[in-house]
């Protein structure tokens, strides 16, 4: 889509020419998401609640964005007639996970806006890729080397031990990843990943994990949330504080311009999140990007006067970006499968939670709750951050969360 011709909601049906992706009989514009889970749904509320119509593709009959979405189309996500009828129905289309085939966004991109690109995806999906293009923008990241057989697991440098080995591709809330101690640690690390593709990443001692959430439209323009910090659990986000004063200014200044310069560089369009490590001595390296709206920007739904979702569907509507923000001190906490008790078939008090002033829940609506499943998030709004801290305290204590 070129600058300027924006997508605009509420279209009559006799406005908008043949084939530029009306829904059928409805009159409205219809935005389309590859992949129907929670990143999907909330996209799909944004797109809604703007007057946009939508469309979501996921194979999975009962998908958390397929459920509440105009349209669901059941396929695989590389079948052509999926992906042929994705494009009738859709003006534009996004993604809501990083895995899905960069192939499939480039045969959309023939016929329709698709937003971010699949170019971008496919740096995002392989860590190899994307961290020769961290390297590109002169954003430091964590020593690596890349380990594709036998032989690279000799020769890969002895100060990268202890260090986590990670497949380059497909891994996710840490699944993928082994930490290992020594070289022979490593050899059965890689044997135990099947030998796929790996990248061995030095074992950084961290002081805090940050990330930065950018929208950057097909003009170039850009706008970015203030920087989180989060807290990570078996390799899980679980914790997410974003208030005056939970990172020196100085450093999230810098994580902004180094997310920039990511964004800038892949030329990308839609919502970017960049995630961070800050180390001991002080020195902030880059951990990963994600192509999509992100787990950690979930607090900008209440705390912010424009969400990531929002923000999501201007860039690929082509609307007008204004800088977000934030109106109210927030921690989020990850609503994770075993809150639904040893059995996970327990509601967690949901009533006790929202006695809480600033309590502010949200379910995914997923069937079945299993260990490590993201089955919702609660986030705190309060004026200030100590009230804030104290009312995650309150609600982890109700919900039997470990304490932060
Ligand atoms: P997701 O995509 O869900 O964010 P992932 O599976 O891609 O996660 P990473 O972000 O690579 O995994 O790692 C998950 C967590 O593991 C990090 O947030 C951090 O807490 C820890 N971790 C990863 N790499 C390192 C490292 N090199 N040194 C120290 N800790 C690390
Ligand atoms: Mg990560």
């Amino acid at each position: 889509m070129s600058p300027g011709a924006a997508l605009l909601p509420g279209t009559p049906r006799a406005a908008t020419p043949t084939g530029s992706g009306t829904g059928p009989g409805t009159g409205a514009v219809t935005l389309g998401v590859m992949g129907g889970g929670q990143l999907g749904r909330m996209f799909v509320h944004a797109a809604q609640t703007m007057g946009f119509e939508t469309a979501v593709l996921d194979p999975d009959a009962d998908s958390p964005a397929g459920r509440v979405s105009h349209h669901h189309i059941q396929n695989e996500y590389q079948d052509p007639q999926g992906l042929a009828q994705l494009a009738a129905l859709c003006s534009a289309i996004t993604t809501e996970f990083e895995n899905v085939p960069a192939d499939a966004l480039a045969t959309l991109a023939a016929t329709r806006t698709v937003a971010p690109g699949a170019q971008a995806v496919a740096i995002a999906q392989d860590r190899l890729a994307e961290k020769a293009h961290f390297v590109r923008c002169r954003v430091p990241c964590a020593p690596f080397a890349a380990i594709a057989n036998a032989a690279d697991l000799e020769t890969a440098p002895a100060d990268l031990l202890p260090g986590i080995l990670k497949t380059a591709r497909l891994g996710y809330d840490g699944k993928g990843q082994v930490r290992v101690a020594d070289r022979a640690q490593l050899r059965q690390a890689f044997a135990d990943l099947k030998q796929q593709v790996c990248v061995l990443e030095k074992m950084l001692t961290l002081t805090l994990e940050c990330s930065v959430i950018l929208a950057r439209g097909a003009d170039g323009a850009m706008v970015d949330f203030p920087v989180q910090r989060n807290l990570h659990r078996a390799g899980i986000l679980a914790v997410t504080e974003v208030f005056e004063g939970n990172i020196p200014a100085d450093l999230a200044a810098q994580a902004v311009q180094a997310a920039r310069a990511i964004a800038q560089g892949l030329d990308y369009v839609g919502v970017l999140c960049v995630e961070f490590f800050v180390l001991q001595d002080g020195s902030l390296v880059v951990n990963e990007i994600a192509p999509r709206p992100h787990n950690s920007g979930h607090y900008t739904l209440d705390a912010c006067d424009q969400s990531q979702f929002d923000l999501q569907v201007r860039t690929l509507a082509g609307l007008p970006l204004t800088q977000p923000r934030q109106h109210s001190a927030a921690v989020m906490l990850n609503l994770l499968g075993e809150l639904w008790g040893p059995g996970l078939d327990q509601t967690p008090p949901w009533d006790a939670v929202l006695a809480l002033s600033g309590a502010h829940l949200h379910l995914y609506g997923k069937r079945e709750a299993r260990p490590g499943r993201k089955m919702g998030h609660l986030t705190l709004t309060a004026s200030g951050p100590q009230a804030v801290h104290q009312a995650a305290l309150k609600a982890a204590h109700i919900l039997g969360i470990e304490d932060f």
